[in-house]
């Protein structure tokens, strides 16, 4: 079920996810449901990327966009195949609808996708014919005859409103993140999707100029890069990812990790320690610098965990991609570089795993999934309720660890549930029969 780890992965959710059935499992590890629920990281798993089509495709890129400006020419408005379908962004912002927010029932967001000629109509009311150039390819899904683009609407402010008279708004991904209900697989596709699309947005929004020569540039297959317009220069562009390590240090000897707080969190909020790779580094390299440089901790054995795309950081860059790892602390004296932590401290695995228990991540996601859906309704505009998630999240405990949308959270909660799981293990071990005993 954990489709986002590798098979050579040394993750032991991923074993026990092939081994056992989710239903067993829960019921015994109940409080760590979080992290055996989840199919796969927020934002990786984008369900129309699995396979780009060849370019004689009607689906691939560059044959979708021949049809495109066709469609755009065409007034006629016939039926075409495959049919295009649009999703706005404004600001970083997708797009999004709620709905089946009944009774106990937490509503569901929807993203905001309109057809193409809906698209057309929507920004010829406020003056601006849509062209070709503006709309980014997403993917396809050539069983539904469908093509799928991204639009960054920034510029049209009119449209706010006119979206919201259908209860449709433009929401924080953040938020969206918040809301989305972890074990549902359809609503973590659409997820990844908008993180896709906002990523290729945003790097559009930042590339328009070569950094070669200094002259504009223009989209080419259907937004997936850019080149120069500069006749002599003519560089190629590609989106841009930023890798980033991002480690949990432990200390095996005494049983304990190193979590650690920065001042921009939220109060009782600790995590993992996090750094920009530099050129020339390796990833192990990165981890053990990194540690180093913030907490004066010498690291040894590194071992990859799992990775996460995350297109929700810094606007100046556009798609970070987190890159997990369990780091073995040799050195324990902590000596914080305050410059860039507020702190941090060894923590026993009780008191990491009661941070975790306590924590009500589903909470913080219905609640945030009810925001969402006020605000397309209309009841509560233009609020951001990204913070919200983090103080109820952590109000009953002296400390919290991210919610399950970030890797921190899996790197904490698999080293936490390292000793269950190897008791597990060893009982898969045995003859048949000694699973019913769990
Ligand atoms: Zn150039």
């Amino acid at each position: 079920m954990l489709s986002f780890l590798s098979s050579s992965t040394t993750s032991p959710l991923l074993y026990l996810s092939r081994k056992l059935s989710l239903q067993t499992l829960t019921r015994n590890l109940s409080h760590t449901t979080m992290a055996i629920n989840l199919h796969t990281h927020a934002f990786a798993g984008n369900p129309l990327r699995s396979k780009t089509p060849k370019p004689e495709d009607p689906f691939s890129p560059i044959s979708a966009l021949e049809t495109l400006k066709t469609q755009l020419l065409d007034t006629s408005h016939s039926l075409s195949s495959p049919a295009f379908k649009v999703l706005p962004f404004r600001k970083g912002r997708p797009l999004a609808s709620s709905s089946g927010g009944l009774g106990d029932l937490a509503p569901n967001w929807q993203l905001g996708w309109i057809g193409l000629d809906d698209c057309k109509g929507y920004l010829a009311n406020s003056g601006v014919q849509l062209s070709a150039d503006s709309l980014v390819y997403l993917g396809s899904r050539p069983e539904d005859d469908i093509v799928y683009w991204g639009i960054d609407v920034s510029g049209e402010g009119g449209l706010v409103p006119e979206f919201g008279s259908k209860q449709l708004s433009f929401v924080e991904l953040r938020t969206l993140m918040v809301a989305t209900d972890w074990a549902d697989e359809q609503a973590m596709g659409e997820l990844a999707i908008a993180g896709h699309a906002r990523a290729l947005l945003e790097w559009h929004s930042i590339s328009i100029f070569c950094g070669n020569c200094g002259e504009k540039t223009v989209p080419m297959e259907a937004g997936r890069r850019k080149q120069c317009s500069n006749e002599l220069c003519k560089k190629r562009i590609y989106p841009r990812v930023d890798p980033v390590v991002i480690m949990l240090v432990i200390d095996k000897e005494n049983d304990r990790a190193l979590l650690s707080r920065q001042s921009r969190f939220v109060p009782r909020m600790w995590s993992c320690l996090a750094g920009f790779i530099e050129p020339g580094e390796s990833l192990e390299e990165a981890v053990r610098r990194e540690t180093w440089e913030e907490t004066g901790i010498e690291v040894g054995e590194v071992i990859y965990h799992s990775s996460q795309p995350w297109p929700v950081g810094p606007s100046s860059i556009p798609c970070q991609l987190m890159v997990g790892f369990h780091a073995y602390a040799k050195s324990l004296e902590i000596n914080v570089d305050k410059e860039e932590l507020e702190d941090a401290q060894w923590h026993s695995r009780e008191d990491v795993k009661r941070a975790l228990t306590f924590a009500e991540y589903k909470k913080a996601q219905t609640t945030a999934a009810v925001k969402v859906e006020q605000m397309c309704k209309g009841v509560e505009k233009g609020q951001n309720f990204s913070a919200d998630f983090n103080v109820e999240s952590g109000e009953l405990a002296p400390m919290f660890i991210p919610g399950p949308f970030a890797i921190a959270h899996h790197l904490i909660s698999s080293w936490v549930y390292q000793d269950t799981i190897n008791g597990v293990e060893a009982l898969l071990k045995q003859p048949s029969g000694s699973m019913s005993s769990l």
